[in-house]
């Protein structure tokens, strides 16, 4: 199946395969924060993640989001459909943590009125800067017309996924997506949601059970995932 390393990121390895239009993504144990500067191996990350992003990419394609998932082969890998990414990584946000906290001053754990979305520019060695509209544009990394897609997308995604996690006893704090364009140019969801991308508390004890454990030292990492795959993929 796998034919040849396409990219390397730091959770993730995509391959080419015998199919022009399909890459295989396989899931890493290795688990990095801070743009790199903590490093570690969090045993069966790359399943638990594998595993979470399938049953979500199959839950929004019933909804009508398009995405680059075809299915999973293995424990750690799954098909998906050939896009080119689009270098933005658009974070939605419904309840402040994070850099929302740090940066802007909002108390942890506080109820948006409305959901926040935000773009960063996809660019390790930049560190993800925040970015605006217009930087996109003038970056040529997108025009008005993808942009409103992108960011109509992404609400309905939050939607989706709000009721999809408050059913398994998870609130959706907030989230990292990015997309692609498929060969006919479409723009369509594509990359990973996991707990490495996503903040997601207990709705009763509010307890993490995310990558800020990782982040934090917090301990219980690896059983946080399994929480997650388990809650997901129960009958
Ligand atoms: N996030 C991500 N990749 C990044 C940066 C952020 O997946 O490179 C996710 C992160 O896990 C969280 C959301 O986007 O769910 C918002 O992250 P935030 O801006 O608060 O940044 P952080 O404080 O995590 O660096």
């Amino acid at each position: 199946m796998k034919k040849e390393l396409i990219y390397e990121g730091k959770a993730k390895k995509i391959f080419s395969t015998e199919d022009k239009d399909v890459y295989l993504q396989e899931f890493k144990d290795d688990a990095t924060a801070f743009n790199g500067v903590k490093k570690d191996k969090i045993p069966h990350k790359g399943e638990f993640n594998n595993y979470i992003s399938s049953e979500i990419f199959i839950h929004l394609k019933k909804n009508g989001i398009p995405n680059h998932f075809i299915g999973k082969i293995s424990d750690t890998e799954m098909l998906v459909r050939k896009v080119n990414i689009i270098k933005i990584e658009v974070v939605c946000r419904n309840i402040a943590a994070g850099s929302l906290v740090k940066k802007f001053g909002f108390s942890e754990g506080a109820v948006l009125d409305k959901p926040i979305v935000e773009f960063y520019l996809k660019s390790d060695e930049l560190g993800d800067p925040l970015f605006t509209e217009d930087h996109i544009y003038s970056l040529g990394l997108a025009d008005s017309h993808e942009l409103s897609t992108i960011k109509k997308m992404t609400l309905m995604i939050n939607s989706i996924l709000i009721k999809y996690f408050a059913a398994k006893g998870i609130r959706l704090v907030d989230f990292k997506l990015e997309f692609g364009k498929d060969k006919s140019g479409n723009i369509i969801l594509a990359d990973e949601i996991s707990p490495d991308t996503c903040r997601l508390w207990d709705s009763i004890t509010n307890k993490k059970l995310d990558k800020d454990r990782f982040r934090f030292d917090l301990g219980e990492v690896e059983e946080a995932y399994r929480e997650i795959k388990n809650r997901l993929t129960a009958q």
